[in-house]
Parts: structure tokens; sequence; C-alpha cells
């Protein structure tokens, strides 16, 4: 048995509980961790609260992220002892996840902690910040350099947002943030932003076209925030879409795409091949200063992660939300 928490659905409903766990839920899997860290993403926060139809089987353990040590490995990749982090894969969906003492994984789906980081820090990046290095890949492989004009960051307050924030300022883009809380604006720009955008201005329904302001985006808000971020973009722009904070739907037009040439990047960072998982670590290592890490991240136990997963749902929580799982 061990202890973390456990999302079951049957006649008595959907919920989510913190309890002593059989080892027979865990499914089968090559090496077997002893969880140390676990995070809080949007996506835990949809499935321990239920509000969106994230775990598709069940009972399931949450957490899509976690780091920990290998407690036993049936892979040559792996030894007993080793600091394995692990991110994306349906983990957490349809696999047994993080927010648990232990997990069962696939050895192709871990990477080794990278050097560069102590196990805690790489939480704090997690899922997360994972993502926001691929989006900022992303500009790049399309092209756009700080020397071509501002760069939008929106959802700056949240987990995607401030480690994007924090790698652009870093490789000297001009980022503006988008927040709808005007409180956090100090914190958006401590990470690196040079103006931060009230959340509101970006939430009407969106012209086809509107004044070209921004020469990169990176949005994880969808809806009509990403329409709005479209039609703003500079000729030739590019924008990484990885959320839907928002809403899922997208009422756009093509008008940005034909007439400006801009690009529509979609990141997916859940199946992401693994020698560009390593590259975004890799940059990680290089492009994400550990003090706006620190900045951007906090931490709880355990214990707290579920009443905390529905405060982040309602947009209360600012940056990363590190789990230490012995608390
Ligand atoms: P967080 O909750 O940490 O951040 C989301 C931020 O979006 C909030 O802090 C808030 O920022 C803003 N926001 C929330 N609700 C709304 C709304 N209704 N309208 C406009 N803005 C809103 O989540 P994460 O950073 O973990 O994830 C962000 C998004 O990216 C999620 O949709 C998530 O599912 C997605 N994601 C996708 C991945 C992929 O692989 N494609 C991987 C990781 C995340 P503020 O208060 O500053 O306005």
């Amino acid at each position: 048995m061990f202890k973390g928490i456990l999302i079951e659905k049957d006649d008595a409903g959907y919920r989510a509980e913190l309890k002593e766990i059989d080892e027979a839920v865990l499914y089968d899997g090559d090496v077997t961790i002893r969880v140390a860290y676990s995070t809080l993403n949007y996506k835990d926060g949809l499935a321990i609260t239920g509000k969106g139809p994230v775990v598709r089987r069940f009972p399931m353990i949450p957490g899509i992220d976690l780091v920990g040590t290998v407690e036993h490995s049936d892979s040559a990749d792996y030894k007993v002892g080793e600091t394995v982090v692990h991110t994306g894969w349906g983990v957490g969906e349809v696999h047994p996840g993080g927010l648990a003492e232990k997990a069962r994984l696939k050895s192709e789906w871990l990477v080794p902690l990278p050097e560069a980081f102590t196990p805690r820090q790489a939480m704090a990046i997690g899922t997360a910040g994972f993502t926001a290095m691929l989006c900022v890949m992303a500009l790049e492989r399309h092209g756009v350099t700080s020397s071509d004009g501002e760069v939008l960051v929106t959802g700056a307050a949240g987990g995607v947002g401030g480690v994007a924030v924090s790698i652009l300022a870093k490789l000297g883009y001009t980022v503006v943030g988008v927040s709808g809380r005007p409180e956090e604006s100090d914190y958006i720009k401590s990470l690196g932003a040079s103006e931060v955008l009230d959340r509101s201005d970006f939430t009407s329904p969106a012209k086809p076209i509107a004044k070209e302001r921004w020469a990169g985006a990176i949005d994880v808000v969808g809806s009509h925030t990403l329409a709005n971020v479209c039609s703003m973009m500079k000729y030739r722009g590019v924008v990484a879409s990885c959320g839907l904070a928002g809403g899922m739907d997208f009422p756009a037009t093509v008008a940005p795409f034909i007439l400006r040439g801009v690009t529509l990047a979609g990141i997916d960072s859940v199946m992401c091949p693994r020698p560009e998982r390593l590259e975004a670590w890799r940059r990680l290592a290089r492009d994400l200063d550990a003090s706006k890490l620190e900045m951007l991240s906090s931490e709880i136990g355990l214990s707290e992660a579920i009443p905390v997963a529905a405060d982040l749902l309602e947009g209360k929580v600012r940056g990363r939300v590190l789990v230490d799982i012995s608390r």
C-alpha cells in the first residue's frame, strides 16, 4: 500500500480522495519509481475536480508530472537509485500518475534528470514549463527573432505563461504579457515582461484583421483570445497555440493567414517525440534562469493538492505549483 490521490467514478459519483492505495492500481511498466515531487497543471485541475473529461480509466491516480528515484527497473536504460523525470504520455489520464508515493511507468516515457536541475527544479518546470519551451522553439523554427518586434504571451500569471515570459526575456525578446489579474502585473514584469495588458482587451469577438502589433505570440487561452491575437499579428508573424483556458473554440477567420502570411503553430507536449523532448530540456537548462524559476513556483504538500487543484481552475493560483509527495 502507498499514499496517494485516487480518482474513482461509480454509482457514488466522481470523486478524488487522498488515501492508501493498493499496488494493484498501478499498471504495467518496466520502471517503478518512488515519487518525490509532482505538480499541479491545468489538466490536473480538470482531472481532480472532474470539470473536464481528462481521466478516461478508473480508478486513476492523477498527476501528469513526476520526479523520483527508480526503485525497481527491468529496463537497461535506468538503474535502481537513478533520478528520473516524467511529463505527458497520457499519465494521470489513462495511466496512473504522479500524485502518489509510487508510480510504475514505461522506460521510454522517462528522461534522466537533466544535470542542470535539482528534482525540485525539474518539477517547478514540469509539463507547463516544458510546453512553454516547445512554444518558444516553435516561434524560432518559424523564423521569429528578437529583432522582429514584440512577442505576446497570454495567461501570463499562470504556469505556461510565466515560464514563457521568463524564457523569452532571457533570449532578448521584448515580451508583452496578458493577464486577467492586474494585481499580478508587477510579478509578470519581474519575470521579464515590458508591459502587461488586460485580458478584457482580447475577449470580445475578433475582427478579421486588426492593427499589426505582434511578431510572435504564445497563447494558452484559445477562443476569442486566440482569434484576437491572430488578427493582430504582424506580416508573417507566428502564433504558438497550446491551451484552452478560455475555451476550446476558435472563432476566427482565415484573413490573418491568407492576407498576412501568419503561421498558427500547434503545440502538444503529451506525445512530443523523444529527440524534441530531450532538446527542450537542454534548452530549458540554458534559457531559463533558476532565479526566475524560484520566483514563479510555490510548494504545497500532497495533502493540500485537492483544494489547490480547484483554486487553479478558478485562476487563483500564480505560476507553478510543486507538490511535495512526502507531506
Ligand atoms: P494555469 O492555470 O497555470 O494558467 C492558465 C492561465 O490562463 C491563468 O493563470 C490565467 O492567467 C489564464 N486564464 C484562465 N482562465 C482564463 C479565461 N477564462 N480567459 C482568459 N484567460 C484565462 O494553467 P497552465 O499554465 O498549466 O496551462 C495553461 C493552458 O495550457 C491550459 O489550457 C492547459 O490545458 C494548456 N496546456 C497545454 C499543453 C499542451 O501540451 N498543449 C501542456 C500544458 C498546458 P491570468 O490570470 O494571467 O489571466
